[in-house]
């Protein structure tokens, strides 16, 4: 992509802009950035709609795979972040800043956060609080980069975590972290049919280079086996059910504890990228610095135990990047800005025309109040390919619906549905504007069936987009 991949995330041509990297950037998306500021991604109206859908959908996911979830705020006391460490080691890229003489900071992390949660769920449930807890917020952060190195959605100041913290027993490691891979696995296929496969995927291990325990990498030695262990046979298991390879880096593990790093590699014309998505991640650190040990030691008699951080889609700016390159702007039908467009064909014969306006108009409106994001079209059979041609290379609506002259007259509904393999036409009986809701409904919801089993979500947020068609 160009200098001029930009931050502002809206519909149409500039959801399109995004993944045309020569495209001109109009004058609004520059206005944009000169009010709003440099790295910090805004997510206008088409954003928005996909932002929400997906944070149901994860809300969804995790609350049915047992996580807690919470909401932290972006500013805190500073305290919390001396406590972390992150004012010591970290503070070059916080933005630190005093009101009425104390002194706070704009979150760089979630952990210190979830640590607390746990803590004062300790204090006030002790031995009820089951082990592993783990606790899910959609966790928006901010974190200082020099102007020079901000590109785009992919290296911004302020971008938003699925982020969790697992505190699981040391017995229990190998299993969240296999657990979590699954997660993965499920959140991508189901939810952005993408497959995960040897093509597509590999894992990298980071681990310590052992002689440097104790000076490069804290935490003590019998920490890092046990954890290498766990994430060396969770590894394994995860290439015998997936068959993706895996590059180990030692040496590479971050200084606090080893982790696993998925990768995507997305091959396109004459390129082959990696992608960074999820991650997870054991913390020797924080665990001291919050004294999560003695207390779990005082109320379980547990001592091994480890904090893991993981993210599955890792930045959901940064993911949605890579994904509306990957995907040319096309997103699944409960994902997508503009889910539906009902095409109103006019022939220029009066009564026929009004009755194809009034019956197209009707239709949006029921739609909507069925929660659906929908938009009309008015079209003639003269300009109705270029007008088609237009909405698919812009707004790429999963669903079209063409309502003209045949369709009124028969009781017909002819729809366009964009499933994998490309767009799939099919014809079916609707005599009423009821049942052609009903119909659309039931398309919708055949997409929508594996997003519905993993999350229990179908996001359903009403809106007449007709302007943008
Ligand atoms: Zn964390």
């Amino acid at each position: 992509m160009s200098g001029q991949a930009k931050d502002h995330v809206d519909f149409a041509y500039e959801l399109d802009l995004v993944i045309k990297p020569d495209s001109t950037v109009p004058l609004l998306g520059r206005e944009f950035n000169y009010y709003v500021g440099s790295g910090v991604p805004l997510f206008s109206i088409g954003g928005g709609y996909f932002r929400h859908a997906l944070q149901q959908i994860l809300v969804g996911f995790h609350a049915r795979r047992g996580y807690f979830i919470a909401e932290t705020p972006i500013i805190a006391s500073s305290e919390l972040f001396k406590l972390s460490g992150h004012m010591e080691f970290y503070r070059s890229n916080m933005f630190v800043f005093d009101i009425e003489d104390k002194e706070y900071v704009i979150k760089p992390m979630n952990c210190p956060f979830h640590l607390l949660i746990f803590l004062s769920h300790i204090a006030r449930y002790r031995g009820k609080v089951r082990l592993p807890f783990k606790v899910f917020e959609i966790g928006r952060v901010h974190r200082y980069e020099p102007s020079g190195s901000l590109y785009g959605l992919l290296r911004v100041r302020g971008f938003t975590q699925d982020d969790a913290h697992i505190i699981a027993p040391e017995s229990e490691a190998l299993n969240v972290v296999f657990n979590v891979f699954e997660e993965m696995v499920q959140l991508l296929e189901g939810v952005f049919n993408l497959k995960v496969s040897s093509e597509n995927i590999y894992v990298r291990l980071s681990v310590s280079d052992r002689s440097l325990i104790g000076r490069e990498f804290m935490g003590t030695i019998e920490e890092w086996e046990a954890a290498e262990r766990a994430l060396e046979e969770a590894v394994k298991a995860i290439e015998g059910k997936y068959g993706v390879s895996r590059v180990t880096g030692v040496g590479e593990a971050a200084f606090y504890g080893p982790k696993i790093d998925v990768m995507m590699v997305v091959k396109g014309e004459a390129t082959v990228k990696e992608w960074q998505m999820g991650t997870i991640q054991f913390d020797f650190n924080l665990p001291r610095r919050f004294r999560i040990y003695d207390v779990v030691k005082e109320v379980y008699g547990e001592t091994g135990v480890f904090v893991i951080h993981r993210a599955l889609l890792g930045s959901i700016e940064r993911f949605l990047g890579g994904y509306l390159e990957l995907s040319k702007g096309r997103l699944p039908v409960h994902l997508a800005p503009l889910q539906i467009a009902v095409i109103a064909i006019k022939t220029g014969e009066e009564p026929v025309d009004k009755d194809i306006e009034f019956k197209a108009v009707e239709l949006k409106d029921k739609l909507v109040e069925r929660g659906f994001r929908v938009g009309v079209k008015e079209t003639t059979k003269t300009s109705i390919g270029g007008d088609v041609r237009h909405i698919e290379s812009t707004v790429k609506p999963p669903i079209l619906v063409f309502i003209g002259e045949k369709e009124v007259k028969e009781g017909v509904l002819s729809l366009s549905v964009y499933t994998k393999g490309g767009r799939v036409r099919r014809q079916v009986q609707a005599r009423t504007v009821a049942e052609a809701v009903r119909e659309i409904e039931g398309v919708v919801l055949e997409e929508e069936k594996r997003v519905y089993e993993i999350s229990g979500v179908n996001p359903r947020i009403p809106a007449d987009l007709s302007h943008v068609l």
